[in-house]
């Protein structure tokens, strides 16, 4: 495995800055690219499910995280309140209150539910700077977040739903968990909740899981404050371990928010919150990507997906004209004339696709796609290039070509 926080340096990712802050990297295009592709995937998975998309402030009053349980239980990760005009405002450490408070917002009846509400938005930790590092322990956090509103009954199936989205986006992403994990509570720790409302989320937790068939081990005391979790793990290039995707079961902050809906029999209920998470914060999870594939990214994410040579100055025009054409396919292509071939190949090492323009391919219209794995394929007309390309980055396969065009 490779390590993230030099090769995500090299292949133009991310970079730091000690005056911006430790703890607060910023994202160089090609992590740009990497990221809102990732998080295009996440918005199309969440519509598709049934989610619905909001915008919440990073920021928040004191009060709505001393109603959360935040303040008193999850304090000393948190930025300091700012004073502003006598009240006080902090950066918030999650954005289970801000939607708590958009679902409060509207009044619901049972039929709006499960009610599914996600977003792609900040929230910030005060970590240590000893500890700060690369993408994988920040200050700043882009959390793909959803919160969904549900009656106890439809817990299992939406709790089980978001863990098939996860694992569906896993097998798109090329991640393997080292492992599942029912994070439950553990002594010395404070929780806050009724027992048993903590007896029952762990159940359902336990439901899903025996359900999905995944093999899993319980951790004692590494539940949230407000409930058990399934926490997915995966393993950096040392081998350490951390939660990358998240599902939860929550009954304390409808209570503590008072949300309800509308019954069938007009009488107000209580709602359960399930928290989840398919890919996590996107710092962590391009981390991942980056020492998972060596920055051999799948096609469909990889910064550059075509990278076009020509072989002279007269094919330069030509080789442009390709490059206008993947872009008109909506592929990421660019065009490299500086240095020899053999540079030129090995610089652009992990683009899946490379295209040499000689004076042959520029009169006969075809191209010889080279593949970065070294594979060579026969001349094909540029349109069936680009569609062979392109189909590939569609489906988001793993696969750089069908395996019988090879
Ligand atoms: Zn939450």
């Amino acid at each position: 495995m490779y390590d993230h926080r030099k090769l995500g340096r090299e292949l133009g990712i991310f970079d730091t800055d000690p005056l911006m802050g430790a703890g607060l990297p910023y994202w160089l295009p090609a992590g740009a690219i990497v990221r809102h592709t990732l998080e295009e995937y996440v918005r199309e998975s969440e519509r598709r499910a049934g989610y619905q998309h909001v915008y919440s402030p990073v920021l928040g009053k004191r009060e709505l995280y001393e109603i959360s349980g935040h303040w008193s239980h999850y304090q000393e990760d948190m930025f300091p309140p700012m004073d502003l005009g006598g009240e006080q405002v902090v950066l918030r450490p999650s954005l289970c209150p801000h939607h708590a408070l958009i679902y409060r917002s509207r009044s619901h009846s049972y039929r709006e539910l499960p009610l599914r509400i996600a977003e792609l938005g900040g929230m910030y930790r005060a970590e240590l700077s000893g500890v700060l590092g690369g993408l994988t322990r920040v200050r700043a956090i882009q959390l793909n977040d959803a919160h969904i509103f549900c009656t106890v009954e439809q817990v299992a199936q939406e709790a089980g739903a978001a863990l098939d989205l996860i694992l569906r986006a896993y097998d798109a992403l090329g991640i393997v968990p080292v492992r599942y994990q029912l994070s439950l509570p553990g002594p010395g720790k404070k929780y806050l909740g009724d027992p048993q409302a903590w007896r029952r989320a762990t159940e359902l937790l336990i439901e899903v899981l025996d359900k999905s068939g995944v093999d899993y081990e319980s951790a004692e005391g590494e539940a949230a404050f407000y409930g058990p979790k399934i926490d997915i793990q995966i393993a950096d290039s040392l081998g350490r371990e951390s939660t990358l995707s998240t599902v939860q079961v929550d009954f304390h902050q409808p209570e503590q928010f008072d949300l309800h809906y509308i019954d069938s029999d007009a009488t107000k209920k209580r709602p359960v919150m399930v928290h989840r998470s398919i890919i996590g914060s996107l710092e962590r999870a391009v981390a991942h990507l980056i020492e998972v594939h060596g920055g051999a990214f799948p096609a469909w994410l990889a910064p550059v997906q075509v990278a076009v040579f020509p072989l002279s100055d007269a094919e330069v025009a030509p080789a442009n004209a390709f490059v206008r054409q993947c872009l008109d396919r909506g592929l990421r292509a660019e065009v490299v004339v500086e240095g020899s071939l053999g540079a030129r190949v090995r610089a652009a090492r992990h683009v899946p696709y490379q295209a040499v323009i000689g004076a042959r391919e520029a009169t006969s219209d075809s191209i010889a796609l080279r593949l970065r794995d070294g594979r060579r394929l026969d001349a094909l007309p540029v349109n069936e290039v680009l569609s062979l390309i392109g189909a590939q980055v569609d489906a988001r396969s793993h696969l750089l070509v069908q395996e019988e065009e090879v």
